[in-house]
C-alpha cells in the first residue's frame, strides 16, 4: 500500500509539505486575496501554486480577461473571471473587499508577470491589509528580475524605477534625480521610445554599462549589452518592437561628484522652472555636492547678466 502524503492546509506552510509530495490541490487554498504571478511570455513559466490558486479561487480578477483566457485554456482552467484594471479599479474595489470580508478566495492577476509591479492592485492590497484580510503572494515571473539577472550588471543593490515620462524634458529630470543612486537601475520602456530614452540616459549618466532585454522568455528573446552611449545604435531597426527592459550599472566612485559644468547645466534648467530653494534642493540631491556649494553657485548664476 502506498501512503498518501499529508497535504498542509495552510498554503504558507511549506515546511509541512513532505518531500516529493504533490502540490496542494485547489481545495487547500485558504480564503483571502492571492496575488498570482503569471508568465511574461513563455506560458510554461507558471508555478504549481499559481495553478492551484487560479483553480481554487471563487473569482479571478484579471487586467484583461481575453488575454488571461489564453493562460486558462493552456492549463484547462475555467475560473470565474472578471476585469480589474486601472479604469474600473476605483469602482470595483469596494465590492471586492466586501466579498473578501465574507470569506471568499479571490486571485488577482495582470496581463503578464507579477501583479502590482507597474500594474493595478496596490490600493486593493493596501485596503485589504487595513481590513485584516489575508493577502498571499504567489511569486513567479517579473520582467525586472529576469532582465536584471541576465544583464551581467551588479545585482546586490538595484532600483526599479518603472516607466519614465514619455517626453524628453520630463524624462531627463526624472533621470537626473536617479543619477547619484548607488545601485543598478531598472526601467520598463516601450519599443518606440527605447532609442530616445537611451540617448537621454547616456546624456545624464554618461557611458555607464547597460543592457536592453527584449522579449524575455519568448521565442525572439534578445539581449543587447554595451555602454549607454552606444547601446541605442546596436539594436537593429527590425528589433525595435516587442517588450523591453533597460538595466543600467551603478555609478563609478569617480562619477559621484558632479563637476562645475554639470552643476551649472542642471541649475540653469532647474532655475528656469522652480524657485531658488527647490532648484538648489534638487541639484544638491543629484550632484553629490553640499547644499552650501550648490546654493552659492546658484546665487552666482543668478547674478550673471
Ligand atoms: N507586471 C509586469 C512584471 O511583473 O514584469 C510588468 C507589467 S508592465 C505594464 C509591462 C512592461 O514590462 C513592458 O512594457 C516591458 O517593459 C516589461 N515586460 C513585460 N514582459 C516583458 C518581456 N517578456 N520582455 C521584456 N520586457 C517585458
Amino acid at each position: 500500500m502506498t501512503s498518501v502524503p499529508n497535504i498542509p492546509k495552510d498554503p504558507n506552510d511549506q515546511a509541512a509539505l513532505p518531500q516529493g509530495a504533490i502540490a496542494p490541490n485547489p481545495k487547500d487554498i485558504a480564503p483571502g486575496l492571492y496575488l498570482v504571478a503569471t508568465p511574461i511570455g513563455n506560458l510554461r513559466d507558471i508555478t504549481l501554486r499559481a495553478l492551484d490558486a487560479l483553480a481554487g479561487a471563487d473569482l479571478v480578477l484579471a487586467e484583461d480577461t481575453r488575454m488571461s483566457r489564453r493562460l486558462f485554456e493552456a492549463y484547462g482552467l475555467r475560473p470565474k473571471c472578471e476585469a480589474y484594471h486601472e479604469h474600473n479599479a476605483d469602482r470595483r474595489r469596494q465590492s471586492v473587499l466586501t466579498a473578501l470580508q465574507e470569506g471568499r478566495t479571490i486571485a488577482l492577476i495582470s496581463d503578464a508577470g507579477t501583479p502590482l509591479i507597474s500594474d493595478p492592485g496596490y490600493k486593493l492590497v493596501r485596503e485589504a491589509a487595513a481590513l485584516d484580510i489575508a493577502v498571499f503572494a504567489i511569486p513567479g515571473p517579473s520582467a525586472l528580475l529576469a532582465a536584471l539577472t541576465v544583464s551581467g550588471l551588479p545585482t546586490d543593490k538595484f532600483l526599479f524605477a518603472g516607466f519614465l515620462p514619455p517626453k524628453s524634458s520630463a524624462r531627463k529630470r526624472a533621470l537626473a534625480k536617479q543619477k547619484a543612486t548607488q545601485a543598478s537601475l531598472i526601467y520598463y520602456e516601450t519599443a518606440n521610445r527605447v532609442v530616445a530614452a537611451l540617448a537621454d540616459m547616456a546624456e545624464t549618466f554618461g557611458p555607464r554599462p547597460a543592457m536592453v532585454g527584449r522579449e524575455l522568455t519568448k521565442r525572439f528573446e534578445s539581449h543587447y549589452r554595451g555602454p549607454l552611449d552606444q547601446l541605442g545604435a546596436q539594436i537593429p531597426k527590425e528589433e525595435l518592437r516587442g517588450e523591453m527592459v533597460i538595466v543600467i550599472g551603478p555609478p563609478e566612485e569617480s562619477d559621484d561628484l558632479w563637476d562645475e559644468t554639470q552643476i551649472d547645466k542642471a541649475l540653469h534648467q532647474a532655475l528656469s522652472e522652480q524657485s531658488l530653494k527647490s532648484a538648489v534642493d534638487e541639484v544638491t540631491k543629484v550632484s553629490g555636492q553640499t547644499r552650501r556649494t550648490i546654493y552659492q553657485r546658484a546665487l552666482d548664476l543668478q547674478k550673471r547678466p
